[in-house]
């Protein structure tokens, strides 16, 4: 069976069972701040679970995109090393909101593997929580007896928390579970060790491959559990897992998931996989890591140096490195493997074909960079080699080279072992965890148990319509950073707050009590479906009624900023061509920002006939046409555009100025008209095949103006107001310009000078002409005046020393025969000479130039110069 039909018949077994079947939800996450990728199938349905959301169906089935590489699960150094852990895998689930439990999901999850697929039941192990004092939980006998209807006894193992009570986070929804382990060793094998004593352990052909989940309870900050409100089952069966074992081989890679990829990497590096334990680990890791990047790139995520973009980079870079070490390829060629993704995954994940042009520039242009830099740090690496005389460089020389050239601390080693040499690695470590403690440190945030003042869960957004409400406080917890100290997180029954999402920043404003006293909100968030209003302190009596009062101005700017992101939009797919896509945006009160897919860069004609043409939308005065609550499948079906971040549930809002429409839950002006005016700033490349435009409009628009009608009344003010302040300009750069040539021909005249003056003074030592010159002239006309010299002058020994500016630069100058006859070397002299001006520099054996910043050591340079021909 081919892993399509796999999928395939997943998904309709559980649709037998009246489950709706649902896409998977975007790879990374935006709205949660404490998961920045999706790491298991139920992430997706978090606020179900803890009852702060109503689930359109109570039974749905998915094949979800998950990440593990950051956070709690965390399996990035094993991929690779191992056969069975991916950085990106596929989850596949079937859920049940509050509707059927145990029984039903162990029943299932037996039927479909032994009876649709057809595993042999003999090779099947399941664990079962044995309970746990800490938590007060008993052993779980209900799935126990479940499980004994289907399984003999002695294949039912107990389990420990750590692998059967199975939570998100270190807060969040959790519950006891049920796994189901496969034991795919030979018969020789089996008849050795049996295999119940090896599930668990690690071993590569005993694993798991379903995880049948009960939640039941969510996990406090402060460590305690609560009941949740329903129960629930959340399974989650590695579909990579579940190909290798129906298609009986021992190793995910084997599957025909890996098999065209790992052809492909074979082909373009010319290796054969399965040969060589190391080139095998190498191929493993490059087919796995280019399924993550590939993903989260079509997902909206694109590589940077921050947050989930650095993850990204690191995983890709990761790939990079393999493939240099190990495949010895200096050239990008993982970005070649994306068109087999395509015709592998394209069907079920459409997303991948359509961003196919962006993740192979995005991802070829991320080797390049990778690979120069890693050239640039063999070469220091090299310096850092020809430089001491130990057998071992320091821990702290090696991981700057990993902190600033993202060099591995295995190809440090690498390197330095095929020249006999080593680095200290415990110093190494210690400056990495020293780093590591730096960056937790700033980065943490401590998060308490919400205080629950009333059990409203529905939270009513009313901001689109009123900028003010009477609201109450449903609940309120604590947070503290070291970034911003200690703030108190408020939700209300209802707000007018918009909080920062879709691009666009959160609302500022205050809560008037009834005293008259007001608390500032100093930002608003989202964080699942709770909008969260950010404070400094707390009303002495939070559950008293409240005016909640959003900032007018701010806002104001925020709509015409992002009103204007629309229509630049629309400008952009008019004037450059329908292939631009939207690739992020950030509007806030100052300005707007878009990033958008486009191969060149715009010429000024192109910015200006955008720029005309949104003013020319404002000046039409279109009015906002408003579309709630349209349910997301109902939109897809009407052919909206899909931008990323959407998941099943969701309901979207369509907003339309004239042509231009667009899924948005942002907050707009209810005329063009309003936005004033809107202005380009710049326009930039942030990454292959993205350009990103920075604009104004409205207020900061007019402010622009004034700016420069100001500077521009300056600037004629000191130019004596000309009739024509262009040509008054021009004519001053070109005098300015005959100055520098004036000046030039002066200095080669002093030059000249200078020349006839040295060889006068030149001193015969040892067969040798030496002349020693201080001059304070730039690098340039210092070699200039050496080789005129050397031109009249035969057995040359020239050294010249300059003052510029409080830098010291030495020039020396051999004539050829010197070199040959006396075996000197200017490079290796002048590398002598550099430490007397607190430098160094080199060259070949005939010329050769240091740079040091004490000019008051050159005498003495010169002196020791004249010192070394003497002897
Ligand atoms: P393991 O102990 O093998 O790492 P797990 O306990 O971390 O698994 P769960 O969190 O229960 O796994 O996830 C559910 C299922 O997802 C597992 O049964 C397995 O089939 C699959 N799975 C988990 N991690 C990975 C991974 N890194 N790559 C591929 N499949 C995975
Ligand atoms: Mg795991």
């Amino acid at each position: 069976m081919t892993s399509q039909e796999i999928r395939k018949q997943f998904l309709n077994f559980f649709a037998s069972k009246q489950h709706e079947i649902v896409q998977s939800a975007p790879l990374v996450n935006k709205n949660d701040p404490s998961l920045m990728f999706v790491n298991a199938g139920m992430n997706p349905f978090k606020e179900f679970f803890l009852g702060q959301k109503e689930p359109v169906y109570p039974r749905v089935a998915d094949t979800q995109k998950c990440l593990r590489v950051s956070g709690k699960h965390n399996d990035l150094e094993e991929v690779g090393m191992d056969t069975y852990h991916h950085t990106m895998f596929e989850m596949l689930g079937n859920w049940s909101f509050g509707d059927y439990f145990k029984e039903e999901a162990i029943a299932w999850a037996w039927e479909l593997l032994t009876e649709v697929f057809k595993i042999d039941k003999n090779s099947l192990y399941v664990t079962v929580f044995e309970g746990d004092k800490e938590d007060q939980l008993d052993f779980d006998h209900e799935a126990y007896d479940f499980w004994k209807k289907h399984i003999p006894a002695e294949r039912i193992l107990k389990g420990n928390k750590k692998d059967n009570f199975w939570e998100m986070g270190a807060q969040g929804p959790c519950g006891p579970c049920s796994e189901i382990h496969i034991d795919i060793r030979s018969d020789e094998e089996k008849a050795l060790t049996p295999g119940k004593d090896l599930v668990n352990m690690d071993h590569p052909l005993v694993i798991e491959i379903w995880n049948l989940v009960f939640m039941e309870f969510n996990r406090r900050a402060n460590g305690s559990l609560e009941k949740l409100p329903e129960k629930h089952v959340d399974t989650g069966m590695g579909f990579e897992r579940l190909c290798m074992v129906i298609q009986k081989v021992q190793s995910n890679y084997d599957t025909d998931v890996f098999h065209p990829i790992i052809r492909e990497i074979e082909t373009i590096t010319d290796t054969v996989y399965g040969k060589n334990e190391k080139t095998d680990v190498a191929i493993r890791v490059i087919a796995d890591h280019v399924r993550a990047v590939a993903f989260a790139i079509a997902d909206g995520q694109l590589p940077s140096n921050t947050g989930a973009g650095y993850v990204i980079r690191r995983i890709l870079r990761r790939a990079i490195r393999y493939g240099f070490t190990f495949l010895n390829k200096k050239e990008p060629f993982i970005y070649q493997l994306a068109n087999v993704l395509e015709s592998q995954m394209g069907e079920n994940f459409p997303e991948i074909v359509s961003q196919k042009n962006l993740i192979h520039n995005v991802i070829k242009e991320e080797e390049h960079s990778f690979l120069r830099t890693l050239d640039q740090g063999l070469i220091l690496l090299d310096s850092i080699i020809s430089n001491t005389t130990e057998k071992r460089i320091s821990g702290k020389k090696a991981f700057e080279l990993y902190d600033t050239y993202g060099f591995p601390k295995d190809l440090t080693s690498l390197i330095l072992r095929e020249r006999n040499m080593d680095f200290d690695e415990a110093e190494f470590d210690k400056e990495m965890s020293k780093q590591k403690s730096r960056s937790r440190a700033a980065a943490a945030v401590d998060t308490d148990d919400w205080n629950i003042l009333s059990d409203d869960v529905e939270q009513e957004f009313i901001g689109y319509d009123y900028l003010q409400a009477d609201v109450k406080i449903t609940r309120y917890r604590k947070v503290s950073s070291k970034k911003d100290g200690d703030m108190y997180q408020l939700v209300f029954n209802l707000t007018p707050f918009y909080p920062e999402g879709g691009g666009q920043a959160g609302d500022k404003g205050y809560l008037e009590l009834s005293n008259g006293n007001v608390i500032y909100i100093l930002d608003t968030k989202k964080e699942n479906n709770l909008i969260l209003h950010y404070v400094r302190s707390l009303p002495e009596d939070p559950t008293q009624k409240f005016k909640a009062i959003v900032d007018r101005e701010y806002r104001s700017r925020i709509m015409s900023n992002h009103t204007a992101t629309h229509l630049l939009h629309q400008a952009l797919r008019t004037v450059l061509g329908t292939h631009v896509e939207q690739k992020g945006s950030a509007v806030h009160s100052k300005g707007l920002r878009f990033d958008f897919s486009h191969f060149s860069k715009l010429s000024p004609e192109e910015l200006k006939s955008i720029e005309n043409f949104v003013n020319a939308r404002i000046q039409e005065n279109i009015s906002l046409e408003e579309n709630r609550n349209v349910p997301l499948e109902e939109a897809k079906k009407s052919g909206a555009i899909m931008l990323f971040g959407e998941k099943y549930g969701d309901t979207v809002r369509t907003i339309k100025f004239g042509q231009s429409t667009e899924l948005c839950g942002g907050s707009h002006v209810k005329n063009t008209g309003d936005i004033w005016h809107f202005k380009i700033m710049s326009e930039s490349a942030i990454a292959s095949g993205i350009r990103r435009i920075e604009a104004i409009t409205n207020d900061a628009a007019r402010d622009y103006y004034f700016e420069q009608d100001e500077a521009y009344g300056k600037i004629k003010a000191v130019l004596k107001n000309p009739a024509d302040l262009l040509k008054s300009v021009q004519n001053l750069q070109e005098e300015n310009n005959k100055l520098k040539k004036e000046i030039e021909q002066l200095n080669k005249l002093k030059a000249a000078s200078f020349k006839d003056d040295l060889i006068k003074n030149k001193k015969e030592i040892n067969g040798v002409n030496f002349i020693g010159a201080l001059l304070d002239t730039d690098a340039g006309s210092m070699k200039n005046i050496a080789f005129e010299i050397a031109g009249e002058i035969d057995n040359l020994f020239f050294i010249g020393g300059s003052n510029l500016d409080g830098k010291a630069i030495l020039t020396i100058y051999i004539s050829k025969n010197l070199v040959e006859t006396k075996s000197l070397h200017a490079g290796n002299i002048i590398r002598e000479l550099g430490k007397f001006i607190q430098g160094g520099g080199g060259g070949q054996p005939f010329f050769a130039t240091a740079g040091g910043k004490n000019p008051s050591g050159l005498k003495q340079a010169l002196d020791e110069a004249e010192k070394i021909l003497e002897n």
